[in-house]
């Protein structure tokens, strides 16, 4: 039964669209024996929030678990204690479940296994093939040679193992300070592959880990517990990005010396979005110089970002299986998840009229004082979402970019000489319209032909242009944030000598404060989806809403691919 499954899996796996080159080798070692279950790992390191490019490793390692029946393992890589805290643990979790996935193998931390990797250091100094350096960095740098001479040898490189013994477990002890020496692995100071050059494993430092506390002040180096925490938890196919291909020898030196369980690697491309900046590094960088409004703030690549933007899980998995898995790397439009989330919401949002920019319509041969509901559907794409209820009546707003005081045959919207229809109501004309006193137009005023109601309409007249509306005596005050790109520069890190903060984008907030929402906005949740009729998709932001004291939206996408950078 159990082989019947798999079967159809690896069967439903090879219809449809090719594999890529990762889930074929799974497939094969499934098909082979050499696997009964695969099992993968995600394995951020807690010192920043994920962005777009996590999602991509998540969508890859999560996604094959679940298609192929087998386990992965959430696995923090805590090696680095000054730059990692609990909160950014917390939120990686957090991300992770938002986008859909569940951690089925279990949740790991690297420094669980800082006694095992000890361990390891130990039994590597045992066979000779580790030893305690005292040189300063400096010499050690400059031993190192270059990728086309070979290094030199450390004058403590061949100290005796019972010495070398003494000295780590003295490190340990803590009876040395701060980078007075170093563990290094031996292995070959001529090896083509620079990382193979007697590469430090262990350092001294007296950081305070979020999860170890005090306990250490020896700390492995990022090379020597990654490979052996995949092997300790038995991960199968450890899936990485490209940067860790020159490093794979070194794992497998180590797995091989340690003589413990060989996961292997796979590689690929990482992603990179045009029009933003993607490491950590330069994340952080932004918050802290308050560039940007947090991790959350909705212009950041960030999963929260985007969360807080208005994307959905669903058009986040869209776009990273669009995007697929290569061995090269290249620069992904950020249009691509524009595209993304339109198509997902142009299915799940349910419609709404707002007016971001509004001038008063008038309608002069409206009955003064009266209402009618008006019924509008909520999703063209989806009869079960239903319908609901609009208020008409004489003084409405409409948005002032609708409006021309002169304008020619090609223009549907309203203008002198001009009819359109108000979305789900009725067909008006323009009769005249009022200027201020800085010669802006602030009223237009049209008469409406009563027989021509949406659904019902037998006036036989013909308006080309729709223009969205809101009744002004039940319209909703709130506040809409507009997004763009975040650097006007489609690589802002890819300028030599030039930092990227330079290029960011003048313009990718506009706020606009005095807009009119459809009353039956006043029940929207934070976080669900709009489309708002002729504007984009958009969505009330909880948090935001509560702190200013009046409701704010954000714009997820446009309708249309408007982008022209
Ligand atoms: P950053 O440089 O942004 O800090 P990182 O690689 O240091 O990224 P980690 O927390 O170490 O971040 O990454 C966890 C996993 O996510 C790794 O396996 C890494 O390969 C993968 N990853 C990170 N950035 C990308 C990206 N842009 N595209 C695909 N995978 C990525
Ligand atoms: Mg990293």
């Amino acid at each position: 039964m159990a082989d019947a499954r798999k079967q159809t899996d690896l069967n439903k796996a090879e219809e449809g669209s090719p594999l890529h080159f990762i889930e074929q080798i799974i497939v094969d070692d499934l098909k082979s024996g050499k696997h009964e279950r695969i099992h993968t790992r995600f394995p951020p390191e807690p010192n920043g929030h994920l962005h777009i490019g996590h999602a991509k490793a998540i969508c890859l390692s999560f996604g094959l678990a679940e298609k192929h029946n087998g386990f992965v393992n959430l696995r923090f890589d805590d090696t680095n204690p000054e730059k990692e805290n609990q909160e950014y643990v917390d939120a990686i979790k957090r991300d992770i479940i938002w986008l859909g996935y569940t951690w089925n193998g279990g949740e790991f931390y690297t420094s669980d296994y800082f006694e095992t990797l000890f361990e390891f250091a130990v039994s590597l100094i045992q066979k000779g093939k580790a030893y305690v350096d005292h040189q300063v960095p400096a010499e050690m740098a400059q031993q190192k040679g270059t990728p086309t001479s070979p290094g030199t040898n450390s004058p403590h490189r061949n100290r005796p193992i019972e010495e070398n013994l003494q000295l780590f477990r003295d490190m340990r002890a803590g009876l040395y300070p701060d980078g007075h020496c170093v563990l290094r692995a031996r292995i070959d100071m001529s090896h083509s592959n620079m990382h193979m050059r007697d590469p430090i494993i262990y350092r001294i430092k007296r950081a305070h880990h979020h999860r170890t506390g005090d306990d250490w002040c020896i700390y492995p180096m990022y090379d020597f517990a990654h490979g052996q925490s995949d092997s300790i938890e038995n991960i199968t196919h450890s899936l990485c990005t490209l940067e860790f291909e020159v490093h794979r020898p070194l794992y497998e030196w180590f797995i091989k010396e340690l003589n413990i369980y060989p996961s292997r690697q796979i590689e690929f491309a990482r992603l990179n979005l045009d029009h933003t900046v993607m490491s950590k590094r330069k994340l952080l960088r932004l918050v802290e110089d308050g560039v940007v409004d947090g991790w959350d703030d909705p212009r950041m690549p960030t999963i929260s970002g985007l969360r807080r933007r208005g994307f959905t899980p669903e058009s986040i998995r869209t776009f990273c299986e669009r995007v697929g898995i290569a061995k090269r790397e290249n620069v992904i439009d950020f249009s691509l998840l524009e595209w993304a989330l339109r198509d997902h919401l142009n299915k799940a949002a349910n419609r709404a009229m707002a007016v971001l920019d509004p001038i008063k319509l008038v309608i002069i041969n409206y009955p003064e004082g009266k209402t009618e509901d008006l019924t509008s559907e909520n999703n063209p794409e989806d009869p079960s979402a239903g319908s609901r209820i609009m208020p008409f009546s004489r003084e409405l707003w409409m948005e002032r970019e609708d409006f021309k005081e002169e304008a020619n045959k090609k223009w549907f919207r309203l203008a002198p000489g001009k009819t359109v229809r108000l979305k789900s109501a009725f067909i008006v004309r323009y009769v005249d319209h009022i200027t201020g006193p800085d010669g802006r137009v602030n009223e237009v005023h049209v008469e409406y032909f009563p027989d021509s109601r949406s659904g019902s309409d037998t006036s036989g007249i013909k308006a080309k242009g729709t223009l969205h509306w809101v009744n002004t005596a039940t319209a909703i005050d709130a506040e809409v944030r507009l997004y763009d790109r975040l650097f006007s520069d489609p690589t802002p890190d890819g300028h030599e000598g030039l930092d990227f903060i330079e290029f960011l984008n003048p313009n990718s907030l506009e706020t606009k404060w005095n807009c009119k929402l459809e009353p039956s906005l006043s029940n929207a949740e934070g976080g669900v989806p709009y489309q708002f009729t002729r504007l984009g998709y958009f969505s009330l932001d909880g948090e935001q809403s509560a702190e200013a004291g009046h409701p704010v939206w954000n714009r997820s996408v446009t309708l249309k691919d408007g982008w022209k950078g």
